[in-house]
């Protein structure tokens, strides 16, 4: 077994309509191809396979929550959910967090795309208020609070999908 974790997947096919994704998801083979838009979401997808970790805040001076003020959300969300205007995008610079909880996943379900074993973790990363689900691509036993920084499968590698962020220790 390798001491990095694999994914047993092949890159997803992409339509491009207008400023959205259209994912081609082969869940049942040829024939029962699943297609799925990204929509407003497309930027997060894109910003992947380019090495860029980006999420969404609120800047309406009027949201009844954040003032402008809005703390940045990551997996983004295209409108607050406070005042309904939309979000605006701002990238994560040099991104790095902690391993604020993990599970360790010797055996996943039908359709998992990640090789087992691995750490399913989750990160607390500074100026991101919510916790990013991800997996971690060491094999090393680790342990909560560990830092990790997030890595990214660019170009021919890019899947089009989540799996394209991963974490790594430093
Ligand atoms: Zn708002």
């Amino acid at each position: 077994m390798s001491e990095k974790v694999k994914l047993n997947t092949t890159p997803s096919k992409i339509d491009v309509k207008g400023d959205a994704w259209i994912l081609h998801f082969p869940r049942f083979g040829e024939e029962g191809m699943h297609y799925h838009t990204y929509g407003l979401l497309t930027p997060y997808f894109k910003g992947l396979t380019e090495g860029k970790l980006l999420g969404t805040k609120c800047t309406n001076p009027k949201c009844p929550v954040y003032h402008g003020k809005g703390e940045l959300w990551i997996p983004p969300r295209a409108d607050c959910p406070d005042c309904h205007s939309r979000m605006v995008w701002e990238q994560v610079k040099d991104p790095k967090g902690y391993v604020y909880a993990y599970t360790y996943v010797e055996r996943g379900g039908t359709g998992l795309e990640i090789e087992t074993p691995y750490y399913q973790i989750d990160v607390k990363m500074d100026g991101v208020c919510s916790i990013v689900k991800g997996y971690l691509i060491d094999r090393k036993p680790i342990k909560i609070g560990d830092k990790v920084k997030a890595g990214f499968l660019t170009g021919d590698k890019a899947t089009h999908t989540n799996l394209d962020v991963y974490w790594e220790l430093i």
